[in-house]
């Protein structure tokens, strides 16, 4: 068993589609060991993506991420930083494989629908910025 870590983006939450994203993770085997909704401030935000900070798209990311409300979860499967990788799809949906979170809930590069962290090390900083030890039911 393994962890990852996901944001359901504030564009899936105004499609209403987080009910439908949630389920999609539950039938790939993810379990959630931790979730809630919250809206980011720009200082989370920021620190989030600070690798990021230089990038052209830096502020166009700002804006779409404090855009709206969000979710926030840590999930649980067997090799679960890859897994969710490739359920999520490419960062641009356009390219996503069909079935894909992405091709299916995704606009463009910016408005992609679902936030997966890229490695083991990632998810549990990530996690980090939103979860504490007793917020965890797994
Ligand atoms: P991810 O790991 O697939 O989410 O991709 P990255 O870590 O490279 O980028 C983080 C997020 O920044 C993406 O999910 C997009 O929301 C946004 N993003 C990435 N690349 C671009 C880009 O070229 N242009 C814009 N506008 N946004 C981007």
């Amino acid at each position: 068993m393994s962890r990852t870590f996901t944001i359901i983006k504030p564009d899936s939450m105004r499609k209403k589609a987080e009910g439908k994203i949630i389920d999609i993770l539950l039938s790939h085997g993810f379990r959630i060991a931790a979730m809630r909704a919250t809206r980011l401030s720009q200082e989370k935000a920021g620190e989030f993506y600070a690798i990021h900070k230089e990038k052209v798209f830096f502020d166009e990311l700002m804006e779409y991420m404090t855009s709206g409300p969000v979710i926030v979860a840590v999930l649980e499967r067997d090799d679960a930083v890859a897994e969710l990788r490739r359920v999520v799809g490419a960062t641009n949906p356009q390219k996503a494989e069909p079935g894909t979170i992405r091709a299916m809930f995704g606009k463009d590069v910016t408005e992609n629908a679902i936030h997966a962290s890229d490695s083991d090390e990632n998810a549990r900083i990530e996690a980090a910025h939103f979860f504490s030890e007793e917020d965890y039911c797994l």
